[in-house]
C-alpha cells in the first residue's frame, strides 16, 4: 500500500482519507504564511496549575472557567449539580495541558540535544504517538507519526523527536499543518539532506459525527530535500514505514 502523497511547502498540501484499501476522498488545504517555527507562538496567562501564584493568571483562569460554566448552561445542563460543579476547573486545566504547545518552542525543547556527527544515513523513528485537537471542531485527532531525516553534520537526540511532535500537536491544528510544521522545524534546526514526516490519524469529528466513518484514518506527509527529490531515498523511507504498518492505534 502506498501512502505517499508529495507535499510542497509553498503549495497547498494534498491529503487523502482512506478506509482499508479503498481511498474515498482527496482534498487540499492552504497554510497560513509561516513565521520561524523555532519561535514560541503565544504568551498566555491561562495555566494548567490548580492555583497559580500570578494574580493575572488567577484572573485568566477564572474567566475561562466562567465561560465553560456558561457553555454548560447553554447546552442545557445545570452547572451547579454535583457531578459538574468542578467541571469548569477540570476542563480549564485539561485544555491548558492539551494546548500547552502554544507556550513552547522547539529550540527550548531540544536544549542541548543537537550534536555534531558525521553519520549520514537515514535516521527513522516510527510510531510516535500523537494526540492533537482539530481546530474546526475542537475535538481530538490521534494516531501515529513517523519521522525520518538524513543528517548533514548534525543529529538530534532520538528521544527529542516525540517532544517536537508534542510542541506542534498540543495546539488547535489541522493534520496537514501539524505534519508540515514538524518537518519544517527539523529542517530549520538540523539543515539535513532531507526530512520526511508521515502522520496517520483518526479524527473524532469524523468518527462521532458527520460521515461517521469509524475505521477510516487520514494520512498526511511532508517530504523535503532528498526525500522529495530522490525517488530511491523516498522509496526506502516508505518501505521502512510500511514495515511498521501494524496499525494498532
Ligand atoms: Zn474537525
Amino acid at each position: 500500500m502506498t501512502i505517499y502523497k508529495d507535499t510542497e511547502l509553498s503549495k497547498p498540501a494534498k491529503f487523502k482519507h482512506y478506509n482499508g484499501n479503498s481511498r474515498y476522498t482527496t482534498g487540499s488545504h492552504h497554510y497560513n504564511s509561516r513565521k520561524s517555527l523555532l519561535m514560541p507562538q503565544f504568551d498566555r496567562l491561562v495555566t494548567e496549575e490548580k492555583q497559580p501564584a500570578n494574580p493575572e493568571s488567577q484572573a485568566a483562569n477564572a474567566e475561562l472557567e466562567s465561560l465553560i460554566g456558561q457553555m454548560l448552561t447553554s447546552l442545557g445542563e445545570d452547572p451547579t449539580r454535583d457531578g459538574l460543579k468542578d467541571t469548569p476547573q477540570r476542563v480549564r486545566r485539561s485544555l491548558s495541558f492539551l494546548t500547552d504547545g502554544y507556550t513552547k518552542n522547539v529550540q527550548d525543547v531540544l536544549g542541548e540535544a543537537i550534536f555534531e556527527e558525521s553519520y549520514d544515513e537515514m535516521v527513522l523513528v516510527r510510531d510516535i504517538e500523537m494526540y492533537s485537537m482539530c481546530e474546526h471542531h475542537m475535538l481530538p485527532f490521534y494516531g501515529k507519526c513517523h519521522i525520518a531525516y538524513i543528517p548533514n553534520g548534525k543529529i538530534v537526540g532520538l528521544s527529542k523527536l516525540p517532544r517536537i511532535v508534542d510542541v506542534f500537536s498540543r495546539r488547535l491544528q489541522v493534520q496537514e499543518r501539524l505534519t508540515t510544521q514538524i518537518a519544517q522545524a527539523l529542517d530549520e534546526l538540523l539543515h539535513p539532506h532531507g526530512v520526511a514526516v508521515v502522520t496517520e490519524a483518526y479524527h473524532l469529528c469524523m468518527m462521532m459525527r458527520g460521515v461517521q466513518k469509524q475505521n477510516s484514518s487520514t494520512v498526511a506527509s511532508c517530504l523535503l530535500g532528498d526525500f522529495r527529490d530522490d525517488s530511491r531515498t523516498r522509496q526506502e523511507f516508505l518501505n521502512l514505514v510500511a514495515a511498521a504498518d501494524h496499525r494498532h492505534f
